[in-house]
């Protein structure tokens, strides 16, 4: 039997569609991938209510937004299922961690409007700076009294901490010790102590020494330019108290912030190496590249795209506040020890360079991939999965 084919596509007698048969096929094509995209929008517009029906009942019992092990699950599924489908997994999972990226950034600005304890009042030493600026908002966005006391404010402490319920320290971290003695004795007795310190154990110590009641030490490890705090990591070192300060850890989740607990000690030494070596080397590197004169439009013309991350990188700390750094980098002579311990880990390849040692630098080189051990795979997905982003994107 003939083939019967629909109107408009009549065919040539060489059995091709004429061109105006392949317009028309083109074009009703065109229309079924616009009502697919249609449904795929309306979809999400579904899934977005569902997501807010969840948001409700999370609020109704405290629940925290992101939930690492639901999210691990659904991925794997959804990668079986696009294998299955002859779908790229790969593809399949980036669309989802941005659909789930959404949902948690939805959920999370709800959420902030929610106070654990809405109606307290809560104090912010240094309310005026980056910080202080950035917590005054969240607090006040979640139905929080907040009050400052900045530099000239000290006159009326008493008045500022009569009934609060949190303090919070907020101020350059080599005053925050200092700081803490000189509120401690203003304090109501259960009110909560905490600091947000980049270092953590002279502030903790300082802190119990100065508040009989509650002590945290806490440590944001974002800026004040972050929008959301979905994933974002705060690093708890308990003090003194703990249950009474649970509100406040709680406070954090609910904003969508993952929980770090740890002492402050393993925080300070970890601390030294993530920030301490990595700002310094970073620092170092855009220094020679400023000394050296080097025409940086020019060489990124050149670029592969991990120069142009790890340019990034270097150029993204040069656009940040001097001083900023430069607490981080010189907080404690521990940290300015460790500089020079890194300083003359790099003047040890010396010999090497002189020697044109190409043999000894392969088998350093090979020394620390062992050590790295299966951290270079993770690093060499990641960082190309980075790189891809850069790629799409500039
Ligand atoms: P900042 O310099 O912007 O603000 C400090 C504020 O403290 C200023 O308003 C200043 O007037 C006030 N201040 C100074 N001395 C004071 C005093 N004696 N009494 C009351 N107020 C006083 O600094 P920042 O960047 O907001 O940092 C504040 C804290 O947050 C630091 O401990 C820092 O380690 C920590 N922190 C900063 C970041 C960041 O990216 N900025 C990230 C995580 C943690």
């Amino acid at each position: 039997m003939k083939k019967k084919y629909p109107e408009h596509l009549s065919t040539s007698t060489d059995g091709k569609t004429s061109s105006s048969g392949m317009e028309q096929e083109l074009k009703n094509l065109r229309r079924q991938v616009d009502t697919i995209d249609r449904q795929i929008v309306s979809l999400l517009v579904q899934r977005q209510a569902e997501v807010e029906r969840v948001v409700a009942l999370k609020k109704a019992h405290n629940l925290p937004v992101y939930h690492p092990a639901r999210e691990a699950d659904l991925i794997s599924r959804l990668r079986t299922q696009g294998s299955e489908a002859g779908l790229d997994p790969d593809y399949l999972e980036e669309l989802y961690r941005r659909i789930l990226r959404q949902s948690r950034v939805v959920q999370t600005a709800q959420l902030a409007r929610r106070g654990i304890r809405a109606g307290a009042t809560v104090l912010i030493v240094g309310g005026r700076g980056s910080m202080g600026r950035y917590f005054r908002q969240w607090f006040s966005d979640a139905g929080y009294r907040v009050r400052v006391l900045d530099r000239e404010g000290w006159p009326s402490v008493d008045e500022l901490c009569a009934g609060i319920e949190l303090a919070m320290i907020s101020v350059p971290i080599e005053l925050t010790t200092a700081v803490a003695r000189e509120l401690g004795p203003h304090l109501p007795e259960d009110c909560v102590l905490c600091d947000i310190t980049s270092v953590k154990v002279s502030p903790l110590a300082a802190m119990l020494e100065a508040h009989p009641g509650p002590v945290v030490g806490l440590h944001p490890l974002f800026g004040p330019t972050t929008s959301t705090m979905d994933k974002q990591i705060i690093v708890v070192t308990p003090g003194r108290h703990q249950q009474a300060c649970q509100w406040l850890i709680d406070q954090f989740s609910a904003w969508g912030g993952i929980i770090l607990q740890t002492s402050s000690e393993e925080h300070d030494e970890i601390m030294s190496t993530v920030q301490t070596v990595r700002h310094f080397a970073t620092f170092a590197f855009g220094q020679f590249l400023c000394r050296r004169g080097i025409n940086l439009p020019r060489t990124l013309e050149f670029s592969s795209p991990i120069y142009r991350l790890e340019l990034g990188m270097v150029g993204r700390l040069f656009a940040q506040d001097a001083s900023l750094y430069s607490e981080i980098i010189f907080a404690s002579p521990e940290r300015r020890k460790l500089l020079k311990d890194y300083l003359a880990s790099v003047e040890g390849n010396l010999e090497m360079i002189e020697a044109d040692d190409r043999e000894g630098f392969r088998a350093e080189f090979q020394k620390i991939a062992d050590w790295f051990g299966p951290f270079s795979e993770q690093a060499m997905r990641e960082s190309t999965f980075l790189i891809d982003k850069l790629i799409e994107r500039f």
